[in-house]
């Protein structure tokens, strides 16, 4: 039951030129539940139907919660992000002459479907190691304190690892 999501659209349910949708995405149904928003997954979509073509510019706003890559401390992260993508119908599509054009192309039989670009534009935003403050200390590898917060007793310079021997060894 595709059409019960308010991300798929019916080529005919849309007015020739310029359609405009603001849409609270379903995190759910998007498979991005894991993670913790802490506002609604806000979609600003716009649909422009030229024909059968359809033209989708797409902007993304939401706020979730990441864990610090370094010392593991719940971090705020706000998500701004857009992208481009036509959506042309499958069987005429093939038959052209794809030129590469700026924008993602993606065909659709029946129905255009924007689950997909939602999810994948959304994951694409997200940083490969969140932080919490650029500088962040991190956490000791030996007692596990948290070095924004308390300085420890250890001092991991003056114990230096068998490698850190071996290294030398060579070296020398
Ligand atoms: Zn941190
Ligand atoms: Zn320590």
């Amino acid at each position: 039951m595709s059409r019960d999501s308010s991300l798929v659209f019916l080529p005919s349910q849309l007015a020739e030129g310029s359609n405009r949708f603001e849409i609270e995405a379903n995190v759910e149904e998007l498979d991005l539940d894991a993670y913790n928003f802490r506002e609604p997954l806000h979609c600003s979509i716009v649909l422009v139907r030229t024909g059968d073509r359809i033209d989708l510019h797409l902007d993304l706003k939401t706020g979730i919660e990441l864990e610090c890559s370094r010392c593991g401390e719940p971090t705020d992260y706000s998500v701004g992000t857009s992208a481009n993508v036509t959506f042309l119908p499958e069987a005429k599509g093939q038959g052209e002459d794809l030129e590469a054009e700026a924008t993602d192309l993606e065909f659709y039989t029946g129905e255009v479907d924007l689950r997909d670009v939602v999810r994948d534009t959304f994951l694409l935003s997200l940083p490969v190691a969140a932080l919490c403050r650029e500088d962040c200390r991190g956490l000791c590898p030996s007692c596990g304190a948290n070095l924004n917060r308390e300085s420890c007793k250890c001092n991991t310079r003056l114990k230096p690892s068998p490698f850190e021997k071996l290294r030398r060894l060579v070296d020398g």
